[in-house]
Protein backbone atom coordinates (compact mmCIF):
# COMPACT_ATOMS: atom_id res chain seq x y z
CA UNK A 1 0.00 0.00 0.00
CA UNK A 2 1.62 3.21 -0.68
CA UNK A 3 2.62 5.13 2.27
CA UNK A 4 0.78 8.19 0.72
CA UNK A 5 -2.49 6.46 1.70
CA UNK A 6 -2.11 6.96 5.30
CA UNK A 7 -2.44 10.72 4.83
CA UNK A 8 -6.06 10.52 3.20
CA UNK A 9 -8.35 11.33 5.61
CA UNK A 10 -10.48 8.71 5.47
CA UNK A 11 -8.07 6.74 7.42
CA UNK A 12 -7.20 6.40 11.28
CA UNK A 13 -3.69 8.91 11.96
CA UNK A 14 -1.44 6.46 13.77
CA UNK A 15 -0.39 6.53 17.63
CA UNK A 16 2.91 7.60 16.71
CA UNK A 17 1.36 10.50 14.89
CA UNK A 18 -1.37 11.11 17.70
CA UNK A 19 1.50 11.20 20.10
CA UNK A 20 3.50 14.33 18.58
CA UNK A 21 0.13 16.42 18.24
CA UNK A 22 0.61 19.24 20.73
CA UNK A 23 -2.67 18.44 22.19
CA UNK A 24 -1.46 14.59 23.23
CA UNK A 25 1.90 16.67 24.57
CA UNK A 26 -0.43 19.13 27.16
CA UNK A 27 -2.43 15.28 27.76
CA UNK A 28 0.89 13.45 28.61
CA UNK A 29 2.48 16.73 30.82
CA UNK A 30 -1.04 16.23 32.97
CA UNK A 31 -1.79 12.41 33.39
CA UNK A 32 1.82 10.66 32.14
CA UNK A 33 2.49 9.46 28.89
CA UNK A 34 1.39 5.60 30.15
CA UNK A 35 -2.26 6.41 30.56
CA UNK A 36 -2.34 8.61 27.24
CA UNK A 37 -0.93 5.88 25.29
CA UNK A 38 -3.25 3.68 26.96
CA UNK A 39 -6.32 5.94 26.00
CA UNK A 40 -5.61 6.60 22.88
CA UNK A 41 -4.76 3.21 22.00
CA UNK A 42 -8.41 2.60 23.27
CA UNK A 43 -9.95 5.38 21.07
CA UNK A 44 -8.23 4.05 18.37
CA UNK A 45 -9.31 0.57 18.68
CA UNK A 46 -13.02 1.51 19.37
CA UNK A 47 -12.97 3.69 15.75
CA UNK A 48 -11.43 1.23 14.06
CA UNK A 49 -14.72 -0.69 13.01
CA UNK A 50 -16.63 2.53 12.75
CA UNK A 51 -13.55 3.50 10.28
CA UNK A 52 -13.26 0.86 8.38
CA UNK A 53 -17.15 1.23 7.55
CA UNK A 54 -17.30 4.48 6.63
CA UNK A 55 -19.04 5.85 9.41
CA UNK A 56 -16.60 8.36 10.32
CA UNK A 57 -16.32 12.09 8.69
CA UNK A 58 -12.79 13.38 7.88
CA UNK A 59 -12.96 15.78 10.78
CA UNK A 60 -13.61 12.94 13.28
CA UNK A 61 -10.38 11.35 12.54
CA UNK A 62 -8.54 14.60 12.83
CA UNK A 63 -5.69 13.98 15.07
CA UNK A 64 -6.81 17.44 17.14
CA UNK A 65 -10.42 15.95 17.46
CA UNK A 66 -9.08 12.48 18.62
CA UNK A 67 -7.01 14.48 21.56
CA UNK A 68 -9.87 15.93 22.40
CA UNK A 69 -12.07 13.00 23.04
CA UNK A 70 -9.43 11.21 24.50
CA UNK A 71 -9.16 14.04 26.49
CA UNK A 72 -12.61 14.04 28.00
CA UNK A 73 -11.77 9.94 28.26
CA UNK A 74 -8.68 10.76 30.41
CA UNK A 75 -10.87 13.35 32.60
CA UNK A 76 -13.76 11.17 33.14
CA UNK A 77 -11.00 8.55 34.23
CA UNK A 78 -9.69 10.59 36.63
CA UNK A 79 -12.55 12.30 38.05
CA UNK A 80 -12.48 10.94 41.91
CA UNK A 81 -15.13 8.17 42.01
CA UNK A 82 -15.61 9.61 46.09
CA UNK A 83 -18.43 12.42 45.35
CA UNK A 84 -20.43 15.10 46.62
CA UNK A 85 -24.04 15.15 46.09
CA UNK A 86 -26.77 17.05 48.07
CA UNK A 87 -28.68 14.48 49.98
CA UNK A 88 -32.39 16.05 49.52
CA UNK A 89 -34.22 13.04 49.92
CA UNK A 90 -35.52 13.81 53.29
CA UNK A 91 -34.03 11.18 55.35
CA UNK A 92 -31.26 13.15 57.02
CA UNK A 93 -29.00 10.39 58.54
CA UNK A 94 -28.85 8.96 55.18
CA UNK A 95 -26.76 5.66 55.19
CA UNK A 96 -25.87 5.26 51.81
CA UNK A 97 -25.17 8.89 51.62
CA UNK A 98 -22.46 8.84 54.08
CA UNK A 99 -24.84 9.22 57.63
CA UNK A 100 -24.31 12.72 59.79
CA UNK A 101 -22.20 15.58 58.50
CA UNK A 102 -18.93 16.37 60.40
CA UNK A 103 -19.25 20.22 62.25
CA UNK A 104 -16.26 22.22 61.58
CA UNK A 105 -14.45 21.71 64.54
CA UNK A 106 -14.13 18.39 63.60
CA UNK A 107 -12.91 18.73 59.75
CA UNK A 108 -10.21 20.48 61.62
CA UNK A 109 -9.23 17.79 63.81
CA UNK A 110 -9.10 15.77 61.06
CA UNK A 111 -6.89 17.99 59.19
CA UNK A 112 -4.06 17.89 61.72
CA UNK A 113 -4.68 14.46 62.47
CA UNK A 114 -4.27 14.07 58.74
CA UNK A 115 -1.59 16.24 58.52
CA UNK A 116 0.87 15.76 61.45
CA UNK A 117 2.53 12.99 63.41
CA UNK A 118 0.30 12.85 66.72
CA UNK A 119 0.31 11.33 69.99
CA UNK A 120 -2.23 8.50 68.73
CA UNK A 121 -0.34 5.54 71.74
CA UNK A 122 1.89 7.21 73.10
CA UNK A 123 1.32 8.62 76.48
CA UNK A 124 3.20 12.49 76.97
CA UNK A 125 2.74 12.57 80.54
CA UNK A 126 5.04 9.96 81.37
CA UNK A 127 7.01 9.14 77.98
CA UNK A 128 5.63 5.58 77.68
CA UNK A 129 3.61 3.80 75.17
CA UNK A 130 -0.34 4.86 75.76
CA UNK A 131 -3.44 3.96 74.48
CA UNK A 132 -5.44 5.24 71.95
CA UNK A 133 -9.06 4.87 73.91
CA UNK A 134 -7.56 7.18 76.24
CA UNK A 135 -8.02 10.06 74.03
CA UNK A 136 -11.41 10.08 74.37
CA UNK A 137 -12.44 7.72 77.57
CA UNK A 138 -12.11 10.87 79.66
CA UNK A 139 -15.19 12.69 77.75
CA UNK A 140 -17.27 9.79 76.77
CA UNK A 141 -17.17 9.17 81.13
CA UNK A 142 -18.05 12.54 81.60
CA UNK A 143 -20.88 12.40 79.25
CA UNK A 144 -22.54 8.98 80.03
CA UNK A 145 -21.50 8.12 83.74
CA UNK A 146 -19.47 5.31 82.35
CA UNK A 147 -16.66 3.87 84.42
CA UNK A 148 -14.84 2.97 80.99
CA UNK A 149 -14.81 2.95 77.44
CA UNK A 150 -13.69 1.70 74.17
CA UNK A 151 -14.19 2.91 70.69
CA UNK A 152 -14.68 0.48 67.28
CA UNK A 153 -15.27 0.43 63.74
CA UNK A 154 -18.54 0.58 64.13
CA UNK A 155 -21.26 -0.16 66.44
CA UNK A 156 -21.86 -3.48 63.81
CA UNK A 157 -18.57 -4.27 65.65
CA UNK A 158 -19.11 -3.03 68.72
CA UNK A 159 -21.31 -5.36 69.46
CA UNK A 160 -19.86 -8.16 67.98
CA UNK A 161 -16.39 -7.69 70.03
CA UNK A 162 -18.26 -7.80 73.30
CA UNK A 163 -20.44 -10.75 72.70
CA UNK A 164 -17.30 -12.82 71.59
CA UNK A 165 -15.55 -11.09 74.42
CA UNK A 166 -18.24 -11.77 76.97
CA UNK A 167 -20.44 -14.82 75.86
CA UNK A 168 -18.01 -17.19 73.55
CA UNK A 169 -18.98 -20.82 74.17
CA UNK A 170 -21.87 -20.45 75.99
CA UNK A 171 -25.51 -18.96 75.88
CA UNK A 172 -27.10 -15.50 75.30
CA UNK A 173 -30.54 -14.33 76.75
CA UNK A 174 -32.41 -12.63 74.00
CA UNK A 175 -35.79 -11.45 73.75
CA UNK A 176 -37.68 -12.77 70.29
CA UNK A 177 -39.02 -9.22 69.90
CA UNK A 178 -35.58 -8.07 69.08
CA UNK A 179 -34.28 -10.49 66.75
CA UNK A 180 -33.80 -7.10 64.58
CA UNK A 181 -32.34 -7.37 61.26
CA UNK A 182 -30.40 -3.84 60.76
CA UNK A 183 -29.63 -2.15 57.07
CA UNK A 184 -26.37 -4.20 55.34
CA UNK A 185 -27.01 -7.99 56.30
CA UNK A 186 -26.62 -6.83 60.15
CA UNK A 187 -28.75 -9.81 61.97
CA UNK A 188 -28.86 -10.30 66.03
CA UNK A 189 -28.89 -13.98 65.69
CA UNK A 190 -25.83 -14.19 62.80
CA UNK A 191 -23.82 -11.75 64.92
CA UNK A 192 -24.48 -13.70 67.90
CA UNK A 193 -23.13 -16.66 66.17
CA UNK A 194 -20.26 -15.36 64.47
CA UNK A 195 -19.64 -13.78 67.88
CA UNK A 196 -19.30 -17.65 69.15
CA UNK A 197 -22.64 -16.93 71.73
CA UNK A 198 -25.42 -19.83 71.30
CA UNK A 199 -28.44 -17.82 70.73
CA UNK A 200 -31.12 -18.49 73.70
CA UNK A 201 -34.49 -16.54 72.38
CA UNK A 202 -37.12 -16.13 74.88
CA UNK A 203 -40.38 -14.50 74.34
CA UNK A 204 -42.61 -14.42 71.60
CA UNK A 205 -42.39 -11.44 68.97
CA UNK A 206 -44.89 -8.67 71.25
CA UNK A 207 -44.55 -9.80 74.58
CA UNK A 208 -41.59 -10.96 76.78
CA UNK A 209 -41.64 -11.13 80.33
CA UNK A 210 -39.32 -10.97 82.99
CA UNK A 211 -40.49 -14.95 83.73
CA UNK A 212 -39.50 -15.95 80.38
CA UNK A 213 -35.85 -14.44 80.63
CA UNK A 214 -35.93 -16.04 84.30
CA UNK A 215 -36.73 -19.84 82.96
CA UNK A 216 -33.85 -19.62 80.60
CA UNK A 217 -30.84 -18.93 83.09
CA UNK A 218 -29.10 -21.85 83.87
CA UNK A 219 -25.35 -23.22 83.94
CA UNK A 220 -24.89 -22.69 80.17
CA UNK A 221 -25.85 -19.17 80.54
CA UNK A 222 -23.21 -16.21 79.40
CA UNK A 223 -24.88 -13.17 79.53
CA UNK A 224 -28.00 -11.12 78.60
CA UNK A 225 -28.90 -9.29 75.93
CA UNK A 226 -31.20 -6.35 75.08
CA UNK A 227 -31.10 -4.70 71.57
CA UNK A 228 -32.95 -1.36 71.35
CA UNK A 229 -35.76 -1.78 68.40
CA UNK A 230 -34.32 1.03 66.59
CA UNK A 231 -35.74 0.61 62.98
CA UNK A 232 -39.54 -0.71 63.47
CA UNK A 233 -41.75 -0.54 65.96
CA UNK A 234 -44.01 -2.99 67.24
CA UNK A 235 -47.71 -1.75 68.60
CA UNK A 236 -50.66 -2.69 70.50
CA UNK A 237 -50.71 -6.10 72.67
CA UNK A 238 -46.63 -5.54 73.72
CA UNK A 239 -44.55 -5.93 76.87
CA UNK A 240 -41.16 -5.95 77.20
CA UNK A 241 -39.04 -5.74 80.53
CA UNK A 242 -37.59 -2.21 81.78
CA UNK A 243 -33.87 -2.46 81.42
CA UNK A 244 -33.42 -1.99 85.33
CA UNK A 245 -35.71 -4.96 85.97
CA UNK A 246 -33.84 -7.31 83.33
CA UNK A 247 -30.54 -5.49 84.72
CA UNK A 248 -31.53 -6.90 88.60
CA UNK A 249 -32.36 -10.00 87.41
CA UNK A 250 -28.99 -10.93 85.41
CA UNK A 251 -27.23 -9.36 88.31
CA UNK A 252 -28.51 -12.42 90.34
CA UNK A 253 -27.47 -14.53 88.59
CA UNK A 254 -24.38 -12.77 88.06
CA UNK A 255 -24.40 -12.87 84.64
CA UNK A 256 -23.64 -8.97 82.49
CA UNK A 257 -26.15 -7.25 80.68
CA UNK A 258 -25.59 -6.10 77.38
CA UNK A 259 -27.57 -3.42 76.22
CA UNK A 260 -27.16 -2.48 72.13
CA UNK A 261 -28.60 1.11 72.00
CA UNK A 262 -28.15 1.42 68.51
CA UNK A 263 -28.54 4.90 67.64
CA UNK A 264 -28.49 5.97 71.23
CA UNK A 265 -28.02 9.38 72.05
CA UNK A 266 -25.93 11.37 75.08
CA UNK A 267 -28.85 14.00 75.62
CA UNK A 268 -32.33 13.43 75.86
CA UNK A 269 -33.54 14.78 72.32
CA UNK A 270 -36.94 16.13 73.53
CA UNK A 271 -35.57 19.05 74.54
CA UNK A 272 -34.86 20.19 70.95
CA UNK A 273 -38.81 18.60 70.02
CA UNK A 274 -37.01 15.81 68.53
CA UNK A 275 -38.92 11.72 69.29
CA UNK A 276 -37.80 10.57 72.66
CA UNK A 277 -34.37 8.02 71.93
CA UNK A 278 -33.26 6.22 74.92
CA UNK A 279 -30.04 7.92 76.50
CA UNK A 280 -26.69 6.21 77.47
CA UNK A 281 -26.02 7.66 80.85
CA UNK A 282 -29.68 6.30 81.67
CA UNK A 283 -29.18 3.19 80.16
CA UNK A 284 -26.42 2.78 82.37
CA UNK A 285 -27.83 4.49 85.51
CA UNK A 286 -30.74 1.24 84.74
CA UNK A 287 -27.97 -1.14 85.13
CA UNK A 288 -27.00 -2.42 82.10
CA UNK A 289 -23.08 -3.49 82.48
CA UNK A 290 -22.15 -2.71 78.63
CA UNK A 291 -24.07 -0.08 76.46
CA UNK A 292 -23.11 0.15 72.81
CA UNK A 293 -24.05 2.73 70.15
CA UNK A 294 -23.14 4.11 66.92
CA UNK A 295 -20.96 7.34 66.18
CA UNK A 296 -22.40 8.66 63.45
CA UNK A 297 -26.13 8.43 63.86
CA UNK A 298 -27.92 10.48 65.88
CA UNK A 299 -24.88 11.07 67.75
CA UNK A 300 -23.84 13.66 64.79
CA UNK A 301 -19.93 12.29 64.80
CA UNK A 302 -17.95 10.05 62.51
CA UNK A 303 -18.01 6.36 61.25
CA UNK A 304 -17.36 4.49 64.89
CA UNK A 305 -18.69 1.75 67.76
CA UNK A 306 -18.61 2.97 71.28
CA UNK A 307 -18.51 1.15 74.17
CA UNK A 308 -19.29 1.73 77.33
CA UNK A 309 -19.21 0.27 80.80
CA UNK A 310 -17.96 -1.23 83.79
CA UNK A 311 -14.41 -1.34 84.10
CA UNK A 312 -14.32 -4.99 84.70
CA UNK A 313 -15.74 -5.94 81.39
CA UNK A 314 -14.33 -3.25 79.32
CA UNK A 315 -10.94 -4.71 80.17
CA UNK A 316 -11.64 -7.81 79.25
CA UNK A 317 -12.86 -6.74 75.89
CA UNK A 318 -10.31 -4.69 74.98
CA UNK A 319 -7.72 -7.67 75.53
CA UNK A 320 -9.96 -9.64 72.68
CA UNK A 321 -6.88 -9.86 70.52
CA UNK A 322 -10.58 -8.48 67.63
CA UNK A 323 -10.32 -5.75 69.13
CA UNK A 324 -7.49 -4.70 67.74
CA UNK A 325 -8.38 -6.21 63.95
CA UNK A 326 -11.79 -3.86 64.97
CA UNK A 327 -9.62 -0.61 66.27
CA UNK A 328 -10.49 3.02 64.98
CA UNK A 329 -8.31 5.20 63.05
CA UNK A 330 -6.42 8.38 64.52
CA UNK A 331 -8.99 10.44 62.00
CA UNK A 332 -11.55 8.65 63.79
CA UNK A 333 -10.20 9.27 66.97
CA UNK A 334 -9.53 13.36 65.88
CA UNK A 335 -13.23 13.71 64.64
CA UNK A 336 -14.94 11.97 67.50
CA UNK A 337 -13.11 13.74 70.34
CA UNK A 338 -14.25 17.37 68.62
CA UNK A 339 -17.58 16.37 67.85
CA UNK A 340 -18.03 14.73 71.80
CA UNK A 341 -16.70 18.14 72.57
CA UNK A 342 -19.14 20.14 71.07
CA UNK A 343 -21.69 17.90 74.23
CA UNK A 344 -20.06 20.01 76.64
CA UNK A 345 -22.18 22.54 75.94
CA UNK A 346 -25.85 21.33 75.05
CA UNK A 347 -27.14 25.17 74.90
CA UNK A 348 -25.04 25.80 71.84
CA UNK A 349 -25.21 22.06 70.30
CA UNK A 350 -28.28 22.41 67.77
CA UNK A 351 -26.52 25.28 66.20
CA UNK A 352 -22.91 23.54 66.34
CA UNK A 353 -23.64 19.96 65.29
CA UNK A 354 -24.94 19.58 61.68
CA UNK A 355 -26.84 16.80 62.06
CA UNK A 356 -28.92 18.33 65.18
CA UNK A 357 -29.18 21.54 63.24
CA UNK A 358 -30.82 19.68 60.26
CA UNK A 359 -32.52 18.02 62.32
CA UNK A 360 -34.16 20.68 64.58
CA UNK A 361 -34.78 23.12 61.39
CA UNK A 362 -38.17 24.77 61.48
CA UNK A 363 -40.81 24.01 58.82
CA UNK A 364 -41.73 27.68 58.14
CA UNK A 365 -37.55 28.60 57.33
CA UNK A 366 -37.83 25.79 55.70
CA UNK A 367 -41.04 26.19 53.80
CA UNK A 368 -39.64 29.56 53.14
CA UNK A 369 -36.84 28.59 51.43
CA UNK A 370 -38.71 26.27 49.07
CA UNK A 371 -40.70 29.29 47.89
CA UNK A 372 -37.87 31.39 47.07
CA UNK A 373 -36.38 28.64 45.11
CA UNK A 374 -38.94 27.49 43.32
CA UNK A 375 -39.32 30.86 40.85
CA UNK A 376 -35.86 29.81 39.78
CA UNK A 377 -36.68 26.03 39.25
CA UNK A 378 -40.22 26.60 37.15
CA UNK A 379 -37.85 28.89 35.06
CA UNK A 380 -35.13 26.74 34.44
CA UNK A 381 -38.08 23.37 33.89
CA UNK A 382 -40.14 25.38 31.75
CA UNK A 383 -44.03 24.63 30.90
CA UNK A 384 -43.75 21.05 30.83
CA UNK A 385 -43.30 20.65 34.66
CA UNK A 386 -45.61 22.08 37.88
CA UNK A 387 -43.18 23.10 40.16
CA UNK A 388 -44.64 23.47 44.09
CA UNK A 389 -43.31 24.86 47.16
CA UNK A 390 -45.26 22.19 49.55
CA UNK A 391 -45.00 20.81 52.68
CA UNK A 392 -43.39 17.71 52.88
CA UNK A 393 -42.13 15.04 55.79
CA UNK A 394 -38.69 14.14 56.48
CA UNK A 395 -37.21 11.30 58.26
CA UNK A 396 -34.30 10.88 60.75
CA UNK A 397 -32.80 7.65 59.05
CA UNK A 398 -30.34 5.14 59.88
CA UNK A 399 -32.84 3.42 61.56
CA UNK A 400 -33.94 5.88 64.12
CA UNK A 401 -37.32 6.15 64.91
CA UNK A 402 -38.80 4.89 61.78
CA UNK A 403 -42.11 5.88 62.39
CA UNK A 404 -41.25 9.48 63.19
CA UNK A 405 -41.52 12.43 60.83
CA UNK A 406 -39.93 15.64 61.10
CA UNK A 407 -42.20 18.45 58.98
CA UNK A 408 -40.37 19.57 56.41
CA UNK A 409 -40.68 21.27 53.18
CA UNK A 410 -40.20 20.26 49.72
CA UNK A 411 -40.07 21.57 45.81
CA UNK A 412 -42.51 19.03 43.72
CA UNK A 413 -41.88 18.64 40.60
CA UNK A 414 -44.82 17.03 38.36
CA UNK A 415 -44.80 16.55 34.75
CA UNK A 416 -47.82 18.24 32.80
CA UNK A 417 -48.06 14.72 31.01
CA UNK A 418 -50.75 11.95 30.29
CA UNK A 419 -50.60 9.83 33.01
CA UNK A 420 -49.31 7.42 30.67
CA UNK A 421 -45.54 9.13 29.87
CA UNK A 422 -45.51 10.59 33.02
CA UNK A 423 -43.35 7.96 34.69
CA UNK A 424 -40.82 7.44 32.37
CA UNK A 425 -40.07 11.84 32.68
CA UNK A 426 -39.85 11.44 36.45
CA UNK A 427 -36.84 8.72 36.18
CA UNK A 428 -35.44 11.09 33.39
CA UNK A 429 -35.51 13.85 35.65
CA UNK A 430 -34.46 12.08 38.60
CA UNK A 431 -31.49 10.58 36.21
CA UNK A 432 -31.12 14.29 34.92
CA UNK A 433 -29.90 15.54 38.28
CA UNK A 434 -27.92 12.63 38.89
CA UNK A 435 -25.80 13.67 36.33
CA UNK A 436 -25.42 17.49 37.49
CA UNK A 437 -21.90 18.15 38.78
CA UNK A 438 -23.04 17.62 42.63
CA UNK A 439 -25.52 15.04 41.51
CA UNK A 440 -28.93 16.15 43.56
CA UNK A 441 -30.83 12.93 44.97
CA UNK A 442 -34.63 13.29 45.80
CA UNK A 443 -37.12 10.90 45.89
CA UNK A 444 -40.28 10.18 43.45
CA UNK A 445 -43.88 9.57 45.01
CA UNK A 446 -47.17 10.25 44.39
CA UNK A 447 -46.11 10.69 40.65
CA UNK A 448 -44.14 13.35 41.72
CA UNK A 449 -40.39 14.03 42.26
CA UNK A 450 -39.95 15.68 45.72
CA UNK A 451 -36.77 17.58 46.88
CA UNK A 452 -36.82 17.86 50.48
CA UNK A 453 -35.16 21.23 51.44
CA UNK A 454 -34.36 20.30 54.91
CA UNK A 455 -30.84 19.60 54.27
CA UNK A 456 -30.23 22.73 51.12
CA UNK A 457 -27.20 24.59 52.59
CA UNK A 458 -25.40 25.19 49.89
CA UNK A 459 -28.03 27.27 48.01
CA UNK A 460 -26.01 29.19 46.08
CA UNK A 461 -23.85 26.50 44.83
CA UNK A 462 -27.41 24.13 44.28
CA UNK A 463 -28.56 27.43 42.07
CA UNK A 464 -25.44 27.61 40.18
CA UNK A 465 -25.83 24.06 38.36
CA UNK A 466 -29.78 24.35 37.53
CA UNK A 467 -29.23 25.74 34.17
CA UNK A 468 -27.05 22.68 33.23
CA UNK A 469 -29.91 21.05 33.89
CA UNK A 470 -31.85 23.16 30.92
CA UNK A 471 -29.34 21.57 28.55
CA UNK A 472 -30.13 18.07 29.19
CA UNK A 473 -32.12 16.04 27.29
CA UNK A 474 -33.75 13.87 28.97
CA UNK A 475 -35.59 16.89 30.35
CA UNK A 476 -36.76 18.71 27.68
C1 LIG B 1 -27.48 0.87 63.43
C2 LIG B 1 -27.49 -0.20 64.42
C3 LIG B 1 -26.40 -1.08 64.54
C4 LIG B 1 -25.22 -0.99 63.65
O1 LIG B 1 -24.52 0.21 63.85
P1 LIG B 1 -23.45 0.69 62.76
O2 LIG B 1 -22.79 1.85 63.43
O3 LIG B 1 -24.21 1.05 61.54
O4 LIG B 1 -22.51 -0.43 62.53
C5 LIG B 1 -26.47 -2.05 65.50
N1 LIG B 1 -27.55 -2.18 66.31
C6 LIG B 1 -28.61 -1.35 66.22
C7 LIG B 1 -29.78 -1.55 67.13
C8 LIG B 1 -28.63 -0.33 65.27
O5 LIG B 1 -29.67 0.49 65.16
Amino acid sequence: MPSNLAQLPNRLPSIDTLLRHPACQALIDRYGRDAVLATLRQLLDDLREPARLGHLEAVEMAPAVLAGRAGERLVAQHQSQVRRVFNLTGTVLHTNLGRALLPEEAVEAVQRAARYPLNLEFDLATGKRGDRDDLIEGLIRELTGAEAVTVVNNNAAAVLLALNSLGARKEGIISRGELIEIGGAFRIPDIMARAGVKLHEVGTTNRTHARDYEAAIGPRSGLMMRVHCSNYSIQGFTTQVPTAELAQLAHKHDLPLLEDLGSGSLLDLTRWGLPAEPTVRQALADGADIVTFSGDKLLGGPQAGIIVGSKALISRIKKNPLKRALRVDKLTLAALEAVLGLYRNPDLLAERLPSLRLLTRAQTEILAQAERLAPQLRTVMGDRWEVAAVPALSMIGSGSQPVARLPSAALCLRPRLSKRLRGRSLLGLEEALRKLPIPVLGRIDDDALWLDLRQLDDEAGWLTQLPELQRMETVR
